[in-house]
């Protein structure tokens, strides 16, 4: 019997992953479907998951949280963060895990001489991959329009500013981690801090994949090159599918049938 898989979100109707996710089941002969599902109260997370006698599940924008909550077994990164992005059932027990921080690790390591990062932005996705960039030695610092999200990196630890206090150092690599530029044209900040901020990067990118956002369009005007969100999207995939089936395939010949979603 074919085991079914889903992405809950709100929304989820623009989701890439359920043709990433069923082209590589089709071209790998793995005998499953992978839908979405709009899911508007967190809360009934897990209730829809068994309802709908799912193997797995990707969870996206804004149910991540909700997603930690509803899981019986936590791997060590997905607790350290408290946010869940993949969903496993084995044995009647749902198994968390992170795959967005990993997806953006594997991202930068196409820029192979970055040590600093900043971030402009400091919201859940921030979080899992600020940890995991400082887990491998990168130097990260956060920058973002407003204080109160800053608490916590400070209390990990981490560099932060907002843009009033903000003094800039040399940043290898500048990252755009908020939703501006998703669904309207601001920048992530005024173009003045902008200018501070990349004077001496190497490169920009932009969580946000599928579309020229205003910060990369604004970083191809000082001559940086720029990459979209979208090996983030595809990486996590990967991991996700790894896990979803039972570590059956290599990442590689996984990441060969699933890139074949973004030339659609
Ligand atoms: P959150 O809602 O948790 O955080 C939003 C962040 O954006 C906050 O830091 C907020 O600042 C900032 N922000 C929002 N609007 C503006 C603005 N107009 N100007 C300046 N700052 C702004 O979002 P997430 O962390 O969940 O998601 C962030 C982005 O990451 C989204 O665009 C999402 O699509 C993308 N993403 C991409 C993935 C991929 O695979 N490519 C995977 C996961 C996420 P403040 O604290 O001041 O409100």
């Amino acid at each position: 019997m074919k085991q079914l898989f889903a992405i809950f979100g709100n929304p989820v109707v623009h989701s890439k992953s359920p043709l990433m996710h069923n082209l590589a089941f089709k071209r790998l002969k793995y005998p499953a479907c992978y839908t979405r599902y709009l899911l508007r109260d967190g809360e009934r997370l897990r209730e829809a998951f068994f309802s709908l006698g799912l193997k797995g599940a990707n969870v996206t924008v804004p149910h991540k949280e909700a997603a930690f909550k509803a899981c019986d077994v936590l791997d060590h990164f997905a607790q350290k963060v408290g946010a869940v992005n993949t969903i496993v059932e084995r044995g009647g027990k749902l198994y968390g895990y992170n795959t967005d921080a990993p997806g953006f690790l594997k991202t930068i390591k196409s820029f192979p001489q970055v040590k600093t990062v900043l971030f402009l932005g400091a919201g859940g996705t921030a979080k899992a991959t600020a940890m995991i960039l400082r887990d491998s030695g990168y130097g990260v610092t956060l920058l973002n329009r407003s204080a109160e999200r800053l608490k916590y990196y400070e209390e990990k630890g981490f560099e932060t500013y907002t843009f009033e206090n903000f003094k800039p150092k040399t940043y290898d690599l500048v990252v755009n981690m908020t939703s501006a530029g998703l669904e309207n044209d601001f920048l992530p900040a005024p173009e003045e801090i902008l200018e501070k901020a990349v004077s001496s990067s190497m490169a920009c990118i932009d969580v946000i994949y599928g579309k020229n956002t205003p910060f990369l369009q604004w970083a191809k005007t000082k001559n940086k090159p720029t990459k979209d969100g979208s090996d983030m999207l595809l990486y996590q995939g990967v991991i996700a599918f790894d896990y979803f089936t039972d570590h059956r395939f290599t990442q590689t010949e996984i990441e060969l049938h699933m890139r074949k979603a973004f030339l659609l």
